[in-house]
């Protein structure tokens, strides 16, 4: 089984985002005081587990675990132990804010989640704090240093680079995960949902972030890619450590996209950058015993996937949608 879409792409990867809510409310992807959804509106945990059965049955060969903070839902252990025992699917993997992985890192492991991205955008206390608005930098870093521990197959960092920030700590943040011996990827900052305050002037392009680590690394391109807007080099003098640059502004990378995401509410997007989506949801509590009608909906809505995303890079809110809703 493989999944194709209207223009040709094969489609293998999903989003799967597993709450809205999160213990913080970090400044790009969420506004300070955040209304969440009402429980009836969240898929359960036998929706969730359903529609990823449905959607490795169909050739989806792996699937990322995100939110929201995915660490926070009661039952995520299990969760990932049904998903990613599901004959067919390659790998399981998940994207946290590290908070809870001090106690968590192990049991993931072992419930079978291949590889963990952790988000950490400074390793200033103070700073940290602002950033993610009320995180604990020493708990995120003892939960880092537990995934390294704990049995990934790789652990990488996130970090979304903004000007009067954290520009400033890329070379720290580089330094860090080499000592650490894992990836860090740097990411521009997508202009989803309304947080306010105008993001243009904390903007920060991929070329800059690049140019501030030549000043001191010399890197080597790599040819690696995954199908999504990050590109990879490696350090010269650090060849385990992998820096990422993910680039969601470009267009570049839309002629080889290979997934689709689906909403804490059920909603499957084509496309991040855009607002059409298909209400699972709704059929997945219609038919309760009937996975029939997920599979054409599934097929019907590929074919409508677009092309490529709006985004046009630095400007103001231009899809409605916060991150913590589609899961980044
Ligand atoms: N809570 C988890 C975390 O922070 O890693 C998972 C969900 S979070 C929405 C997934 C990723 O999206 C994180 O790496 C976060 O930094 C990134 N993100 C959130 N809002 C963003 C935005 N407006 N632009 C770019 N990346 C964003
Ligand atoms: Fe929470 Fe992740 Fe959004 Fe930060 S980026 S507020 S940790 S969901």
């Amino acid at each position: 089984m493989s999944l194709v879409d209207g223009v040709g792409r094969s489609i293998d990867y999903l989003r799967l985002s597993v709450t809205d809510r999160c213990d913080f409310r970090c400044v790009y992807c969420m506004a300070k005081n955040m209304t969440f959804l009402p429980r009836q509106q969240v898929l359960t945990l036998e929706e969730l587990q359903r529609l990823a059965t449905v959607f490795v049955s169909q050739g989806v060969r792996k699937i990322r675990l995100t939110g929201g903070e995915p660490l926070i839902r009661p039952g995520i252990v299990e969760l990932c132990r049904h998903i990613a025992a599901l004959p067919g699917l390659r790998e399981l993997v998940m994207t946290s804010n590290g908070s809870q992985l001090g106690r968590l890192a192990r049991p993931l492991v072992e419930a079978g989640v291949k590889r963990m991205n952790i988000s950490l955008d400074s390793l200033d206390p103070e700073r940290f704090r602002a950033i993610t608005r009320n995180g604990d930098l020493r708990q995120v870093l003892d939960g880092i240093e537990a995934a390294r521990d704990a049995g990934f197959e790789r652990v990488k960092l996130n970090c979304v680079v903004m000007q009067g920030r954290n520009f400033d700590e890329v070379p720290a943040l580089v330094q860090y995960a080499i000592d650490q011996g894992i990836d860090i990827s740097f990411i521009e900052e997508m202009p989803l949902g309304d947080v306010g305050r105008s993001r243009g002037e904390s903007f920060c392009s991929s070329e800059q972030v690049r140019a501030l680590i030549a000043e001191h690394h010399p890197l080597l391109d790599s040819p690696e890619n995954s199908g999504g807007p990050a590109r990879y080099v490696r350090l010269a003098r650090h060849p385990q450590t992998r820096i990422g640059f993910i680039s969601p502004n470009s267009h570049n990378f839309c002629a080889s996209c290979n997934r689709v995401r689906m909403t804490v509410e059920g909603q499957l997007l084509l496309c991040l950058g855009q607002d059409n989506a298909v209400d699972f949801r709704a059929l997945v509590r219609r038919y309760p015993l009937d996975d029939q009608p997920l599979v054409e909906a599934l097929h019907k809505a590929l074919r409508g996937k677009p092309l490529r995303h709006d985004f046009t890079g630095q400007g103001e809110v231009q899809v409605v949608r916060f991150m913590n809703m589609s899961g980044g």
